[in-house]
């Protein structure tokens, strides 16, 4: 029976997201929000799993309940997977979401159509004393050429999701969280605590 997860993240909208989704199962949540004793942890790994896990593992020795963690970036296929795990600091020391657009934008200026397709991924794991447990989701689109929408933040100007015309900058909250990369791996998530309550 799980009855509290500790959400690793100090991201409000991530928490907020994260709630929504497993909201009606009967568990409690708290997070980094709660407990600013814990340190920012460096994300050191190589991949999007090594880093939710170190994520994941420090704050599961600190606070020794159920934890989730997550990592996610944008995958863009013909620059061979970046910017990957430094989506967030893409553009360099003073990254913010503009400057990394404004680069992603400027390496692609030579590739046209299909070639600019590119992937969101998002791992999430779920950690208590049985070890991680780990959940995938990936949403495939386009990068455009010139960014477009409000909403959002990082690459959702400029990423247009398989089957839409729109970017997820422009598509509303519910629809981007149905089919965005955090979405499938956190239904995927209810599906397995559903099946373990
Ligand atoms: P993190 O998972 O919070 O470490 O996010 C890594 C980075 O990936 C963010 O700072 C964004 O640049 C990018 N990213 C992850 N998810 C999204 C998304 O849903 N939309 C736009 N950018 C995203």
């Amino acid at each position: 029976m799980i009855s509290k997860i500790f959400i690793a993240s100090r991201n409000k909208g991530k928490i907020k997201e994260i709630k929504n989704y497993l909201d009606g199962l009967d568990i409690s949540f708290s997070s980094l929000l709660d407990t600013p004793r814990i340190e920012n942890i460096e994300e050191t790994g190589k991949t999007f799993e090594e880093n939710a896990l170190i994520k994941g593992r420090s704050v599961y020795n600190e606070v020794k309940i159920p934890v989730l963690a997550d990592d996610s970036g944008l995958e863009v296929d013909c620059l061979k997977g970046e910017p990957g795990i430094l989506s967030a600091r893409y553009a360099g020391k003073n990254s913010d979401d503009k400057k990394n657009c404004e680069k992603l934008l400027k390496n692609l200026e030579e590739v046209t159509g299909a070639g600019r397709s590119a992937k969101f991924k998002c791992i999430l794991v779920y950690l208590d004393e049985g070890g991680p447990k780990y959940f995938e989701g990936v949403c495939k689109g386009i990068i455009i050429e010139e960014t477009r929408g409000q909403n959002g933040f990082g690459y959702d100007p400029i990423f247009v999701p398989d089957g839409f015309s729109k970017t997820f900058a422009e598509l509303d909250f519910e629809t981007k969280s149905r089919i965005s990369h955090r979405g499938i791996a956190l239904k995927k998530l209810r599906e397995y605590l559903t099946a373990n309550n």
